[in-house]
């Protein structure tokens, strides 16, 4: 450190890791303001974001739990995650589980609905396929989550521009996937006719089908599962839908009651 040179990069290395540690506070603060409304997560330890505990799980609602959800979308959109302790978050959680909510949406690449929910270890139950379509394994896991697990509230979370959709008004057939575009026929099927196309070169008739889809697997899940049913109907746990905008990162979430 005799060298001035040397003092001198090493002073302004200082300053600038504290300007970042202190920007990175109020750019955070100044986000969660500009961005939402939503309160500040309980689960922290400092502005460290952690797991659901047992504890921290039994004391949300529904409710409560889709306001995790929307917030964690705002945050994403804004550019602000949460800042979580990944390694830590491992160790916190490798002896039990204790997430609010499961999920179920599209493989779709550009919807890792983890990063869009900014949501990390330990918080959510994830379910993925092409097209966020339901069948009888996925609704086993979303009866472990609720009954077994004690998630608050199921959410069904489609996209915009879904292949899967796609491919099923254009009628494709490929192997296995003829069987699981099966199942979003009955959403095409919903849709009034308009007089304009009805494929895959009309983009709102698409993102229309994928929204009818959304409100039939919500409708499938209440019909095909009693032990769901009941737990819906007891106002144990709640079941929303969602759109997730493909160009914006934005969840447009909606409920059975106000679609
Ligand atoms: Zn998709």
């Amino acid at each position: 450190m005799k060298n001035p040179l040397n003092r001198y990069l090493w002073f302004a290395g200082l300053a600038l890791a504290f300007a970042i540690a202190t920007g990175c506070q109020s750019s955070k603060n100044s986000s969660d303001a500009a961005c939402c409304s939503m309160p500040e997560p309980t689960r922290t330890v400092g502005i460290v974001a952690i797991p659901p505990t047992k504890e921290s799980q039994a004391a949300m609602t529904p409710q409560s739990a889709l306001t995790e959800l929307k917030g964690g979308n705002a945050r994403f959109v804004a550019g602000h995650p949460r800042i979580r302790n990944n390694p830590a978050d491992v160790k916190a959680t490798a002896s039990g589980q204790y997430p609010f909510a499961v999920v179920l949406s599209c493989l779709d690449s550009r919807q890792p609905i983890e990063i869009v929910l900014d949501q990390g270890i330990g918080d959510i139950f994830s379910a993925r396929v092409a097209g966020n379509v339901l069948n009888d394994d996925i609704l086993g896991s979303m009866e472990f989550a609720c009954k077994v697990s004690g998630a608050k509230l199921i959410a069904v979370i489609g996209h915009s521009n879904c292949g899967a959709i796609k491919g099923a008004v254009d009628g494709a057939e490929l192997g296995n996937l003829t069987g699981l575009l099966a199942k979003i026929k009955p959403a095409i099927e919903h849709v009034p006719a308009d007089g304009q196309p009805r494929n895959s070169k009309n983009l709102q008739f698409v993102d229309k089908v994928s929204e009818m889809n959304v409100q039939l697997v919500m409708q499938q899940i209440r019909e095909r599962s009693s032990i769901l049913r009941e737990m819906l109907d007891n106002g144990q746990i709640g079941l929303v839908g969602g759109m997730y905008d493909l160009s914006t990162g934005e969840v447009r979430f909606y409920s059975n009651s106000d679609k």
